[in-house]
């Protein structure tokens, strides 16, 4: 569609994807190949060399691949987007990318927990340090540049608790530094949050979760803003290898199609169940960037266009009441992962944070009784009657 990028987001969804196939085909077909012929010798070299358009080899572009990418650096407004294997794919390949040996990363305390260690392990192993920073506190983030800091990395809003980060402040920190600022948007999608309007350099996504929205695919996608980043960071995909397949590029396009319809219910089945949370008795505290309660609410409304999907909470009745409710929801299933069509429901403390062990836990502001929802597109009286029934269950 002509000046696809002049239209609304809602449109975009639906339209940015559709590629030009000579056969009129509405949707964008699956090119389920892994390589492409050449007409003659001169075709092949021409394209090698750079001259002429076309496809070589899928690791280095396929056309479902390509339409997925267009997709989401138009959603993002961004110049182009890379495609990846996994959140953690691209994540990987962004750091790969954009720094060496002796540089230093300053990252949000709240970002995913495979990143932490992603810097932690193999970037620092590369001679590659990192400070982990409250990123909500500006002065916090610039106290921990040093002369050879490079990046700043902030995921916002932050996990668990839900924490909200100002990208412009930071982008206009980081670039007095001469730092970069690359910002993982996944909880927001591009719906909710610009990042790349804000200030900030890059953009990357676990498509896993929102832009893909139905839990059945792994993947991941990186934004940039220009030229030159393009080319500096498809040489790093081509060469680290992460890259999604045909297949998986056609379900999270077609996932897209969705994104802005879906993200609109989360957004208002989520304050719906805040609201009911924030009023239940045997609930201490609800973390929800929309209500006046969150510590930084306006920044919130200021910055993102609506509250997201996830809700967080403290349950009275600690890990046995979490573990109660758990065991007594009947809709909402338990499992990681957030963004899809179902409500997912998870118990940090007994759950994905158990074997760390209390103390660990403690450390990491993981109390016993948080219980997190990523609220999906059910009925949202469905879902509340859900939980009401799994709280009755608890005894505090
Ligand atoms: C899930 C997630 C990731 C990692 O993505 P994968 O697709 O699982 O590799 C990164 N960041 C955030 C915020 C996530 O929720």
């Amino acid at each position: 569609m002509d000046d696809i990028r002049k239209r609304h987001q809602d449109t975009q969804c639906v339209h940015a994807s559709t590629l030009h196939d000579p056969s009129g085909a509405v949707v964008t077909p699956i090119y389920q190949t892994s390589t492409f012929s050449f007409r003659d010798v001169d075709h092949g070299a021409a394209l090698f060399a750079g001259k002429e358009k076309g496809y070589i080899y899928t690791r280095m572009a396929n056309p479902t691949i390509e339409a997925l990418e267009e997709t989401v650096a138009v959603l993002e407004k961004g110049y182009r987007g890379l495609a990846c294997g996994s959140g953690m794919a691209a994540i990987h390949t962004t750091f790969a990318s954009m720094l060496r040996t002796g540089d230093h990363v300053v990252c949000s305390d709240s970002v995913y927990g495979p990143t932490n260690t992603l810097l932690s392990g193999v970037m620092s192993r590369f001679g590659i340090e990192s400070t982990m920073v409250d990123s909500s506190d500006l002065k916090a983030v610039e106290h921990a540049i040093k002369p050879n800091t490079k990046m700043i990395y902030i995921e916002t809003p932050g996990n668990p608790t839900l924490v909200v980060s100002d990208i412009e402040a930071i982008s206009e920190i980081a670039h007095g530094h001469g730092a970069r600022v690359v910002v993982d948007n996944t909880f927001m999608s591009p719906i909710l949050q610009q990042p790349l309007t804000l200030g900030a350099d890059i953009v990357v996504h676990s498509m896993t979760k929102y832009l893909n929205g139905h839990a059945d695919v792994v993947a991941g996608v990186i934004v940039v803003k220009t030229e030159e980043d393009y080319k500096a960071f498809r040489q790093i995909l081509n060469q680290i290898g992460g890259v999604i397949t045909p297949f998986n590029s056609f379900l999270v396009a077609r996932g897209i199609k969705t994104l802005a319809v879906r993200i609109e219910r989360q957004c208002r089945s989520a304050e719906a169940v805040a609201r009911f949370l924030e009023n239940h008795d045997k609930i201490q505290e609800v973390y929800f960037p929309w209500f006046p309660s969150h510590p930084q609410h306006e920044l919130a409304r200021r910055q993102m266009k609506g509250p997201g999907g996830v809700v967080s909470f403290e349950l009275k009745g600690g890990m046995k009441g979490g573990k109660t409710l758990m065991n007594s929801v009947r809709l909402c299933t338990l499992a990681v992962s957030l963004g899809g069509v179902e409500t997912l429901i998870e118990h940090p403390a007994s759950m994905t944070h158990a074997v760390m062990g209390a103390e660990a836990r403690r450390k990491a502001n993981i109390s016993d009784g948080l219980v997190r929802i990523a609220v999906g597109i059910e009925s949202v009286d469905d879902l509340i009657a859900d939980i009401a029934h799994g709280l009755d269950k608890v005894s505090v």
